[in-house]
């Protein structure tokens, strides 16, 4: 048999959580942002439950050649632009729409020969401070661009730093709003938290919103709002099964470092779970975990290949019981995946992402 660990991709929950921002920005169309093989769910796994997206976006070009490869036609859109001038051919024959953020972009694109002009969007370093033109030096740009016979349409777009957090996005809206108000063009502005937290500012103004995290089932702004909070439902459960059980009696420890001391008779749960699977290594005593869909508490460290997990709430589990990192147990509960993250000092994304290429994957719709 082989190790129990598995991971699974659920078709049905990525179409409701793309339903689902569709109504928050209802007039908008929607990018499905599937950079980093889908946020660690795989592009392939992930296409059917996304496929009524408007469009994806991501960074790599293979990644939009696999898009490709699936025969999806519609708009793909590389959200970093091009690396070098050779994927300007790549863009021309795929068809592909491209970000351009700096003036060497603009030389390569100048230099590029196409039988079909390009669709490009021009990036506003509107206060995030990693791409973008500044305010200051956006509408040369746009003009330079505009002049170019290989460039079909502009649409203009920015990202927003806080868009998750208490500064919100009004001071980068204007930053922008200043400056293109009366340039042509469609316009993207917001990620899963700006389309979620900032609809209403940005309603009138937004072509195509870009969420990414919250079409996988996490909260954007977790912990002040949850995923259920947002009704979106994960994507991905990761499950294990229990293989090794012990009984503690008070002064024993577990595991590396002896970092947990029971205080009196406990039973422990092994899981076929460790940080070589993606589990992430800075979770300890606390951290939440599912067994037989019941909510119990992780205790000790996480080691390479295993866990260790408090059975005391759950006194039938033995061996072979279904343990739930996070997701969706068998039985229906939700362990969301950014509790583990938090438990863990990080973000679900990084959790997603992290997934160990060991890890078997499954679909299911
Ligand atoms: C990754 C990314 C997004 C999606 O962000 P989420 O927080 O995952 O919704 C949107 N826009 C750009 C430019 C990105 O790079």
């Amino acid at each position: 048999m082989p190790r129990p660990i598995l991971a699974t991709i659920n078709t049905a929950a990525l179409a409701h959580n793309l339903a689902r921002m569709r109504s928050a920005a209802p007039d908008a169309r929607i990018w499905a942002i599937v950079k980093a093989n889908a946020y660690g769910h795989g592009i392939e796994r992930a296409f059917e439950g996304l496929r009524s997206a408007d469009g994806f976006a991501l960074l790599d070009l293979t990644e939009a050649q696999r898009l490709r490869a699936l025969d999806w036609r519609g708009p793909i859109l590389l959200l970093e632009g091009c690396f070098d001038a050779r994927d300007l051919e790549l863009c021309s024959r795929l068809n592909l729409w491209h970000v351009v953020h700096c003036n060497e972009q603009i030389d390569m694109l100048a230099a590029h020969k196409t039988q079909v002009p390009h669709r490009v969007f021009l990036k506003m370093n509107s206060g995030m401070n990693r791409l973008g033109f500044t305010p200051q030096r956006y509408r040369a740009a746009w003009t330079r661009l505009i002049a170019l016979p290989q460039v079909e349409e502009i649409s203009l777009m920015t990202h927003f730093s806080d868009a998750d957090g208490p500064k919100g996005v009004a001071a980068q809206l204007a930053a922008f709003y200043a400056v293109t108000h009366d340039l042509p063009g469609e316009r993207s502005f917001s990620n899963s938290a700006g389309a979620l937290r900032h609809g209403h500012e940005l309603a009138a103004r937004s072509d195509w919103i870009r969420p990414g995290i919250a079409v996988y089932g996490s909260s954007p702004d977790f912990p002040t709002k949850s995923a259920a909070d947002w009704g979106l439902q994960p994507a991905m459960t990761l499950a294990s099964k229990i293989i090794g059980l012990q009984t503690l009696q008070a002064g024993d420890t577990v595991g590396y470092g002896s970092s947990f001391t029971a205080d009196g008779p406990l039973r422990i749960g092994v899981v076929a779970c460790g940080y070589a699977d993606g589990y992430p290594r800075h979770c300890t005593t606390g951290t939440p975990v599912l067994v037989g869909g019941v909510r119990t508490r992780m205790v000790g460290r996480v080691s390479m290949d295993m866990i260790t997990i408090d059975l005391t709430p759950v006194p039938v589990a033995g061996m072979g019981s279904e343990v739930t990192l996070w997701g969706r147990s068998t039985a229906g509960t939700v362990l969301a995946v950014d509790e583990v993250a938090r438990a863990g000092g990080t973000v679900a994304y990084e959790l997603m992402c992290a997934l160990a290429q060991r890890v078997p994957v499954v679909v299911e719709t």
